[in-house]
């Protein structure tokens, strides 16, 4: 079969290999639509993020490997022994993180806690190659009715789904949300049939605030056209927001807002509210400790997606609740494009991609 594999960073080659074998409580499933987290995106060039030490001491020692490719839909082929919950010809999509199932946490029931367990795409292949291996635990199915590239975006959208539960919105709560991308539309949709109350999305590019508009953001504030922080306070009675999530943060080389919409953030939520922080930054940031202190805000980050949230997510999609048509930008044919997925993935800003592009592997 053809797999893409890394012999380093920014060196990736489709080799041919052999098709992996067949394990208990495992199925073997062809891939359809996998996209590039962007994390993995930056990560395959060697942009330093989450994750960066472990990749790069796997290619110092194990290259060439199989790397990434943890958001797909693909379909079952071949089912191992004791596998149960699935069949041949069953489309399915997984989550990333599992469970180690042997530590305590995992022994009592709360292996959601467990970080001892491997990741899928980084501690064992993920599905850019043409068939994959994987373990029943991670998977769950995908609906008649969500289409392959919908499916594709099940598990990061599971990511959303767990970050919108930590931040615990309360019937009303007013919600504001740095960042349209995909995860900042996500979360603006998820929150809203979650009881949130006035919904305020900020971004500086036009056409992700129209998005936002159109998915049900009540305000859509273009970061460039106005003082974000004043214009929010205003909307909420000059108390600032009960709940913010901060999905804009990130390497300015990748079109992301730098730390900016920390400090924004900060200064656009009350005294007392809930801070969610879902960007990652690759880079330790300076932070004024005392100013959260002194407004007893709560800076909290998401939990792990759980096997009960990406079944969450899937209800989401197939109920028509969650949309996720209008956030794909760009679709790619056939394994050969990986390449220009990881790139227009790790350079959103400038392709002006929303979604991460997208590879049909089977068109
Ligand atoms: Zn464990």
């Amino acid at each position: 079969m053809k797999a893409w594999r890394f012999y380093g960073f920014g060196d990736f080659r489709l080799d041919e290999i052999p098709i992996p074998a067949i394990q208990p409580l495992h199925v073997l499933v062809e891939p359809l639509c996998v996209q590039p987290s962007v994390t993995e995106a930056q990560l395959a060039f060697g942009i330093p993020t989450l994750a960066y030490d472990r990749v790069k001491r796997r290619l110092e020692t194990e290259a060439p490997i199989q790397l990434f490719g943890h958001e797909f839909c693909a379909r079952i082929i071949e089912v191992g022994p004791g596998v149960s919950g699935f069949h041949i010809g069953d489309r399915i999509a997984a989550r990333a993180k599992l469970p180690c199932e042997k530590c305590t946490l995992c022994l009592s029931e709360r292996s959601y806690l467990c970080r001892k367990g491997p990741v899928i795409g980084f501690d064992q292949p993920g599905c850019f190659s043409e068939i994959a291996l994987l373990p029943e635990i991670a998977l769950v199915r995908v609906e008649d009715c969500i289409s392959d590239s919908e499916g594709a975006c099940l598990q990061s959208l599971s990511d959303s789904v767990a970050a919108v539960e930590t931040a615990d919105i309360r019937m009303g709560d007013s919600v504001v949300i740095f960042g349209q991308g995909s995860m900042g539309l996500e979360c603006l949709q998820i929150a809203r049939i979650s009881g949130a109350g006035r919904i305020i999305t900020v971004d500086v590019r036009e056409e992700s605030c129209q998005i936002s508009k159109a998915l049900g953001a009540d305000y859509a504030l273009n970061g460039r056209q106005c003082d974000v922080v004043a214009t929010i306070r205003d909307l909420t009675e000059g108390n600032g927001a009960d709940v913010v999530f901060e999905c804009a943060g990130g390497s300015s080389k990748q079109g992301m807002a730098g730390t900016e919409t920390v400090r924004q953030a900060i200064d656009a939520v009350r005294s007392g509210g809930k801070i969610i922080g879902v960007s990652w930054f690759g880079a330790p940031l300076e932070l004024d400790i005392d100013l959260l202190r002194e407004r007893s805000l709560r800076y909290l980050f998401p939990d792990i997606s759980t096997k009960a949230h990406l079944e969450h997510t899937v209800r989401l999609v197939a109920s028509g609740r969650v949309e996720l048509k209008s956030t794909v930008t760009h679709q790619l044919k056939g394994i050969e494009s990986v390449p220009q997925a990881f790139e227009i993935t790790a350079n959103k800003g400038k392709f002006q991609a929303i979604n991460p592009a997208q590879v049909i592997i089977r068109v």
